[in-house]
């Protein structure tokens, strides 16, 4: 496209390039397009910025003033005004770093200063000002730069490929950027909306922004602060300003790297309810405290999506593409660091207050498995610092609560045998029963011990967790029997064939088995194995094995003296007693239902 100058103005078209740009814009940012004022702001705090650091290195003499960026929004004549007092452009800039689309500004300015003065500089966005066309039909630019007499400059396109640059008006030094809202954007022609979307992206910036005659940004980036100037309130009043109706945390790490590469920030525990609580893209991105976005997914572990808090990182690239984020080799890094930090901190509030990281541990239970379940560095720490809980109350570590039970439920093969419960109510007969035989029982009623039951067997292979409730206790912990059965052969055929004739469950099955004579006469058991695969198969949402069936294995302990009895009583006789144990025995399992349920209610009451 040819380029034809006058005196006063100038038209051209805008190079590298350009032809395409914009539809592309329009159509990458699609499902994003506000954050264009993000871009804006930011560029008029860099302006901002700029200016200052040529101020303190001294090349530029005059009086900055107070820096301030003004939003102005006319909703009748549809315009957005983002003005700032900073640098500002003269024409041969704007040419520069305006038209020539892929040259960035920000960068060749870093480069310059980056010796002389800390240059905080946003820049880098990859889209910049032109993001702005996903919401203007045109866009106009009103500068003055700061430069002894310059001249005011204005520009003006359409969002085609052609621009107009002729001298300006504006009277003091800085930069109007306006917006003409595009048809298919008046969404943004309204105050709430414009008001709600800078205190998204823009409350953390260093530049007053003011907006309706309201400063949106006065809340300070504690995460900037060094850690030795904040107390514990500071930490919890900034959290509060994040996330204004949560509870107070539990505690938080302070970030701050600055090789080989940068971040800051701060990471909440929050204290979780819960498990349903749990919510994940609570943590907020910040790059340069601009805010990218709170779904931190490709930055963050899955596991550590379930802290909250603000990372600040001026190396994660924030360019619209996702997947780019994923492969980043600072992403990557800044991952592995926060993990670690995160694993050194829960090992030091282990190692400094025992009694106050149990009394936190319900809160953190799900984030410390979640995180040693999915990432083996964390689980090499985690080990340490990850409790178990007894059902008689009390927390061990793994490997103290492993030895602690090695003496009473340790096998004939040599195998450590884990009782454990998912729900020490529902289960409570199986526990108080393998209580009283001396074992202890841990409670694994999180959403992920079905997976923990799984790490923790993998780590050691000398254990087993058995659900306490997975078979009678003498078959769940196997000893060198002893027993010698109570009952012979043909009068335990006998037993198994009353209780299937009182039986009238399809799902339950029979098993005869010579317990301690002490052991209850019937325990209805659900198989660990089958019980996992069903589980396993629910939790991932969708059935593997198709529809597996759940079934039950009754116990009956021909050791007991009950047996004997059942035996030689009277065959009506000894099917009402089982018809009664067996309901019992369901009953304690929560499998007497229905129909079946109010039958044997009604029939206790009638006796009564
Ligand atoms: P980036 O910010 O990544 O450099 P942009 O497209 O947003 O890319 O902006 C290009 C350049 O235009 C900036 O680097 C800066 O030099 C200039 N610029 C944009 N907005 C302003 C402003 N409000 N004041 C002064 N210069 C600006």
């Amino acid at each position: 496209m040819q380029e034809y100058y006058t005196v006063m103005s100038k038209t051209g078209s805008i190079s590298v390039n350009t032809e395409n740009i914009f539809p592309i814009i329009k159509k990458f940012l699609y499902s994003d397009h506000e954050i264009f004022l993000r871009e804006l702001i930011s560029n008029a705090t860099d302006a901002c910025q700029k200016l200052k650091t040529l101020a303190s290195v001294g090349e530029f003499k005059g009086e900055t003033g107070d820096f301030k960026i003004t939003v102005t929004l006319d909703d009748k004549e549809k315009t957005l005004t983002i003005s700032d007092n900073g640098i500002g452009m003269t024409e041969e800039e704007i040419e520069k770093y305006i038209n020539q689309l892929a040259f960035s500004g920000a960068e060749e300015f870093v480069q310059k200063y980056k010796d002389k003065a800390d240059a905080n500089v946003i820049g880098h966005f990859g889209l910049g000002f032109y993001s702005s066309f996903m919401v203007a039909s045109k866009v106009e630019i009103n500068t003055l730069s700061y430069k002894e007499g310059a001249k005011p400059a204005r520009w003006e396109c359409d969002g085609s490929t052609q621009f107009k640059i002729t001298r300006g008006k504006r009277k003091e030094r800085g930069t109007d950027v306006i917006l003409h809202l595009a048809e298919d954007s008046l969404e943004f022609n309204d105050k709430y909306k414009i008001s709600q979307l800078l205190t998204k992206y823009c409350k953390f910036l260093p530049v007053p922004i003011e907006f309706d005659g309201r400063i949106i940004n006065e809340e300070k980036p504690l995460w900037l602060s060094k850690p030795a100037d904040l107390k514990d309130e500071d930490y919890t009043k900034f959290y509060q300003t994040l996330y204004p109706f949560a509870p107070a945390p539990l505690f938080w790490i302070h970030l701050n790297v600055d090789f080989p590469f940068n971040l800051t920030g701060i990471l909440y525990f929050p204290k979780i309810e819960s498990a349903i609580e749990a919510e994940k893209h609570k943590v907020q991105l910040y790059s340069n405290q601009v805010f990218v976005t709170d779904n931190v997914k490709d930055v963050l572990p899955e596991f550590l999506m379930l802290l909250h808090g603000v990372i600040d990182s001026p190396d994660i690239p924030l360019n619209v593409s996702r997947s780019s984020l994923q492969s980043d080799g600072n992403v990557k890094k800044i991952t592995t660091h926060i993990s670690k930090k995160v694993a050194d901190k829960l090992s030091e509030l282990f190692r400094q207050n025992r009694e106050d990281y149990e009394a936190k541990w319900p809160s953190i239970d799900l984030f410390v498995k979640y995180g040693m379940l999915s990432d083996d560095k964390f689980a090499e720490k985690g080990k340490d610092f990850c409790l178990l809980e007894s059902t008689k109350g009390g927390y061990k570590t793994i490997n103290d609560y492993i030895e602690s039970i090695k003496p009473a439920q340790t096998d004939k093969d040599g195998h450590t045998v884990l009782l454990y419960t998912s729900h020490a109510d529902e289960q409570h007969g199986y526990i108080s029963a393998a209580n009283q035989k001396g074992y202890d029982v841990v409670k694994f009623e999180g959403p992920l011990d079905n997976h923990f039951t799984g790490y923790l067997e993998r780590q050691n292979d000398k254990l087993e967790c058995k659900r306490v409730d997975a078979d009678a206790l003498d078959k769940l912990i196997p000893r060198e029997s002893s027993n010698i059965a109570l009952l012979n052969e043909e009068e335990s055929k006998k037993l198994l064939g009353v209780f299937e004739a009182a039986n009238r469950n399809p799902d339950i099955k029979f098993a005869t088995e010579a317990l301690s004579p002490g052991d209850s006469l019937i325990t209805v058991t659900e198989s660990e194995q089958d019980r996992r695969m069903r589980d396993m198969s629910r939790m991932n949402g969708f059935n593997m094995f198709g529809n597996l069936p759940q079934t039950y294995t009754t116990v009956l302990n021909t050791n007991h003296p009950k047996a004997k009895k059942l035996v030689e009583t009277s065959e009506d006789e000894a099917k009402a007693v089982a018809e009664k144990a067996l309901n019992l025995a369901m009953l304690s399992k929560g499998l007497l239902k229905g129909e079946r349920l109010t039958a044997f209610i009604q029939s206790e009451f009638e006796k009564l």
